[in-house]
């Protein structure tokens, strides 16, 4: 049986950059499925903060026009009236004490500032927050991605946030920790008895983890061009769930429970620097090609800087130095203008070590483990059979679909529903401990050092292709493939 929706205390949520893409189409209409649900109690607020000079009616037309298509309009507008709006800037005082007034007039309430801007702006918020007195009774900060560029940046907003904010009220969102699927690798790693004994070195031959969007950077080349893939993706969603995949079984499902057993596989990888950077991954940046059925100009093009040596792709092979892994690569792949778009981990068991079956049978293929985070969430794991009935012994490889959603007549929730309610709740499990993030920059610094001293510019890769053909052989080379089945 499922446990049905639980209701949260009542809270003010306050989102810094209100008005910002992440805010409009994730955050709002994820607190609106959640409000559609009755979690939302009725004397909750929902503050956008943003420079643009709107007031609560204009705020509200902007969201109307954004979340019309969720439900029927009254339902919204019942939602909407819980929702309002504070004209401010981060970097200037003016309006702060009324701002401070309003949020105190509701002070038994689990106040949350949702920061929705970038990390350049959350030095400055934090510090107006402490100074105006709003951190009082339970408050959370939650910060969205980048946390740095590095691992002095990052400690440099770690350091001032933790000026105001403690540890545990400071909420570092991966929403793909919040995916339905990460939440069901949990389950089916430590709710079964199967996987466990299976779950090392000697029964796994390998891991990947592709995540491929078929988007170029789009407007957001500003931004993606001082950060490209492996700082975009590889640093903190990759790195993530591989850490779900690979740390020991947590005692429990208490916060520092799971994020310790996470932060002992980030200390467990093995270094990647300028002695083995060129063997071990391969950087790549799209030329113009076809991407859903459309011609689509390539990076530098998109960019206006044909000059650009930002990687748009990378392709890397990481090891885990402990005796559960040792010798199992994990293979993570990312991309912007790949054939698809897919999020998925494969894990792909080691083969039987003796075939019984003769060769007019078929071919024997390794079990596989298909977790899929997007674009449809649910789980696969492919098995060898009998083709069924007469016509002698045929092997047939076929995926035992454990995806229930359908089955449980469920629709699986956006990450953001679950996150956002996790930082009400207060429960941190699902977001990353400051030292997890200072792990995962350690270990990336290297090799972005290592890219940057070769001086060698990505390698051009087709849009619409898988990347350059460099990440094709980095896998072949070890008598493997990337997982075609999409
Ligand atoms: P965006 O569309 O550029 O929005 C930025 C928001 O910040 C706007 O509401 C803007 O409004 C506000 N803002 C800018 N300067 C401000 C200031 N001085 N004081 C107060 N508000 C200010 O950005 P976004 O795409 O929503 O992304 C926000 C953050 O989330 C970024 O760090 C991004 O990397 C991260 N993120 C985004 C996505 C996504 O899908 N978009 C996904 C993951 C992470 P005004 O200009 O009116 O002030």
């Amino acid at each position: 049986m499922t446990a049905s929706s639980q209701s949260v205390e009542p809270f003010d949520l306050v989102i810094f950059g209100g008005t910002g893409d992440l805010a409009v189409r994730k955050l709002l209409p994820a607190l609106f499925h959640r409000f559609l649900d009755g979690q939302i109690p009725a004397s909750s607020r929902i503050v956008g903060i943003a420079r643009e000079a709107l007031n609560d009616a204009g705020y509200r037309a902007l969201l109307r026009e954004a979340l019309i298509g969720i439900c029927d309009a009254a339902k919204l507008d019942v939602f909407l009236q819980q929702v309002f709006y504070r004209s401010l800037d981060a970097r200037k005082d003016a309006g702060w004490d009324e701002f401070a007034g309003f949020i105190g007039a509701q002070p038994d309430h689990v106040r949350v500032f949702y920061l929705s801007t970038s990390p350049e702006l959350f030095v400055d918020i934090c510090t107006r927050l402490g100074h105006y007195g709003l951190n009082q009774g339970a408050s959370r900060v939650v910060l969205e991605k980048p946390i740095g560029r590095d691992l002095a940046s990052a400690n440099q907003i770690n350091d001032a946030v933790g000026k105001v904010f403690t540890e545990s009220q400071t909420f570092r969102i991966d929403h793909y920790l919040g995916k339905e699927t990460v939440q069901n690798l949990l389950v089916l790693r430590f709710g079964n008895a199967l996987f466990e004994p299976l779950w090392n070195a000697g029964h796994i031959d390998h891991v990947q983890i592709t995540v491929a969007e078929t988007l170029g950077v789009g407007h957001r080349g500003a931004y993606y061009d001082r950060a490209g893939a492996l700082r975009d993706m590889v640093q903190n969603h990759m790195l993530q769930l591989l850490c779900m995949v690979a740390m020991e079984p947590p005692s429990s499902l208490a916060p520092d429970a799971v994020r310790d057993e996470k932060l002992k596989v980030l200390h467990s990888l093995k270094a990647i620097d300028e002695s083995n950077v060129s063997q071990l991954t391969v950087r790549g940046q799209y030329r113009a090609g076809v991407a859903e059925g459309a011609s689509v100009p390539g990076y530098p093009d998109e960019l206006g800087n044909n000059k650009s040596n930002t990687e748009t792709f990378v392709a890397l092979k990481a090891e885990i130095a402990n005796w559960r892994w040792a010798g199992v690569p994990f293979y993570l792949r990312t991309g912007k203008r790949l054939p698809s778009r897919v999020s998925e981990i494969v894990v792909t068991f080691k083969p039987v070590p003796h075939s019984i079956f003769s060769a007019d049978a078929g071919t024997l293929s390794q079990n596989r483990l298909v977790l899929r985070l997007q674009p449809d969430e649910g789980v696969k794991l492919w098995l060898t059979i009998k083709h069924p009935g007469p016509g002698g012994l045929r092997l047939r490889h076929v995926p035992l679909d454990m995806s229930f959603a359908e089955a449980f007549g469920v629709q699986q929730p956006d990450a953001y529903e679950r996150l956002l309610l996790d930082v009400v709740r207060g429960n941190p499990t699902l977001f990353m401990r400051r030292d997890e993030v200072e792990a995962a920059w350690r270990w990336a610094g290297p090799i972005l050092a290592a890219w940057s001293a070769s001086g060698e510019a990505p390698r051009p890769y087709t849009a619409g292709s898988w990347g350059p053909s460099a990440a094709v052989a980095l896998i072949e080379r070890d008598g493997r493939t990337w997982n075609e089945d999409q």
